[in-house]
């Protein structure tokens, strides 16, 4: 028996402990044995369970995002925070966000009200 050949039975054996959940008396059975296979193909048992288990969560992430996405209630962002507070100094217009006031030009009002644009 291969290396590759053990080591796809050791995941097969753990794939089979965990869709029992809860059975206790299986899943040492499966730890020994793949402890046992372990020992046959020359590799670490810790390292081996930790590289199944990575690959699990890999694939339990892969099939979330698109869950959390849609439960997700939309980011407050500073703009949608904003009230009708932001106002021109120039001309005392109230902007519900900054970068509404930004696009007014404040700055360019003033000048609008003191002098014509030179630009
Ligand atoms: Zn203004």
């Amino acid at each position: 028996m291969s290396q590759t050949a053990i080591l796809q039975d050791m995941r097969s054996i753990l794939d089979k402990a965990i869709q029992v959940p809860g059975d206790g008396h299986r899943q040492r059975m499966a730890l020994t044995t793949i402890g046992y296979r372990a020992n046959v193909a020359k590799t670490s048992p810790l390292e081996f369970l930790r590289s199944y288990f990575y690959e699990q969560f890999q694939a339990e992430l892969a099939n979330q995002p698109a869950v959390v996405a849609a439960t997700d209630p939309a980011p407050i962002t500073p703009a949608s925070v904003e009230t009708e507070s932001i106002q021109c100094r120039s001309c005392g217009r109230t902007f519900k966000t900054q970068t509404a006031l930004n696009g007014h030009g404040e700055a360019r009002c003033q000048n609008r009200q003191t002098s014509p644009v030179t630009s």
